[in-house]
């Protein structure tokens, strides 16, 4: 078996590695570039060069090239801090909801968008009352003709006040299980009736919001796949959400400016480093793994879990190295105070390891 990379991939890790040098400079380095950096222009490049959507059939406007590009590309934008956050959900997950579940109508009007970098996505998914328990989501789109009228409020959206459109996950009915009455609707952000409100975190980021839906008429042919029974659609949208190798690099600029710092004569860094080392590995096999769809279903919890603990750890690690400088209110601060949220954001690592027990290994609940 050969392991390495063909040269094609290597060409490509090169134009994606200079493309990223020359981004940075232009756009700046962002922390956690897929979910803070956000560049309109730097993703209408990325579109332009036909970078989103990679993966995505033909027929529907995509690249057709096969995933391990996709990762190449991606690993080394989000590596580098290239701010990709305007175009990065919508390329990650709404384009391939729409492809797997949406109409030809919806994929004809919400793709080309998506693929030219030009609309950014929001995911309505968390309320102040329902973040693990999706289930128990209470955000009300009730039928009325030929629209669904929306009632409710979503929190930590990530977006929401730049975002052209919001995928949100609403119910549609009361009437039989919780996770039955489930819907997922396109929702456009301009739409009168929506308030959104950034929420300002420790890194003084404003990127999440609240948004409050107060009787918002939506037509109903924005509604994505079965009415009510969206459960297993969300599920698999959030497959394409943990498993990716965004979960593992969100600081690795960060890392690699420690590594310059390091004193690696020092026999605990080493091993610190080594442990560390071993951690992008094991995480990046476990990436590859999901990427090449050669994991169980349900395993990108664990490949989650696993990389974003593992992210956890770089920001320690980094902390250390840079000591009282790490302190000291600038670009690394910022990028370290944002370290808890890798394993919140997505699903914790609890409710990763509930469902890695229950629906991978089908231990008793
Ligand atoms: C940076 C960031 C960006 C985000 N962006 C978005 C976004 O764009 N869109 C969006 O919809 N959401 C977003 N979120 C929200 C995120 O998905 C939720 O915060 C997360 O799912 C947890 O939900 P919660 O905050 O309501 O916590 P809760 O569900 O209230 O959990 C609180 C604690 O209880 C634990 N817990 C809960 N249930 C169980 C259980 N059954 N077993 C064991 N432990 C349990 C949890 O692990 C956690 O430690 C974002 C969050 C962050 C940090």
């Amino acid at each position: 078996m050969e392991f390495g990379w063909t040269d094609e991939q290597l060409e490509l890790r090169e134009a994606a590695r200079s493309f990223a040098l020359d981004a940075v400079a232009r756009f700046g380095r962002h922390n956690d570039s897929w979910i803070n950096g956000y560049s309109k222009e730097c993703s209408r490049e990325l579109g332009a060069r036909r970078w989103i959507g990679l993966t995505w059939p033909t027929e529907y406007g995509g690249g057709g090239r096969p995933p391990i590009d996709r990762l190449i590309i991606a690993e080394e934008l989000i590596s580098a801090g290239v701010p990709i956050a305007a175009s990065w959900f919508a390329d990650r997950q709404m384009g391939p909801t729409l492809i797997a579940y949406g109409t030809d109508e919806q994929r004809a009007a919400f793709l080309p968008g998506i693929l030219s970098g030009e609309t950014t996505w929001c995911i309505g998914m968390s309320e102040p009352d329902a973040g693990s328990d999706l289930a128990g989501l209470s955000t009300a789109a009730r039928r009325e003709g030929d629209e669904f009228v929306i009632s409710g409020q979503k929190i930590w959206t990530s977006f929401a006040g730049v975002a052209d459109y919001c995928y949100l996950i609403c119910r549609t009915s009361t009437e039989s299980k919780p996770h039955l009455g489930i819907s997922e609707i396109i929702v456009p952000l301009n739409l009168p009736g929506i308030e959104i409100r950034p929420i300002r975190d420790m890194t003084t980021n404003e990127h999440f919001c609240e948004v409050f839906f107060d009787d918002v008429h939506v037509p109903a042919e924005n509604l994505v796949g079965a009415e009510g029974n969206a459960f297993g659609q969300t599920m698999r949208q959030l497959e394409h959400e943990r498993g990716g190798i965004d979960r593992l690099l969100s600081n690795r600029a960060l890392y690699e400016l420690a590594l310059e710092r390091a004193d690696l004569g020092d026999p605990l860094v080493r091993q610190e480093l080594a442990s560390i080392e071993t951690g992008y590995r094991l995480g990046r096999l476990l990436v590859t793994r999901e990427v090449l769809g050669q994991a169980p279903k349900g395993f990108s919890a664990a490949t989650k879990c696993f990389c974003t603990e593992h992210e956890v750890r770089v920001a320690n690690f980094v902390s250390r190295v840079l000591g009282a400088e790490a302190t000291r209110w600038g670009d690394v601060a910022a990028g370290l105070c944002y370290a808890p949220g890798y394993t919140i954001m997505g699903g914790t690592s609890n409710i990763m390891r509930n469902v890695l027990g229950e629906r991978v290994l089908g231990l008793p609940r």
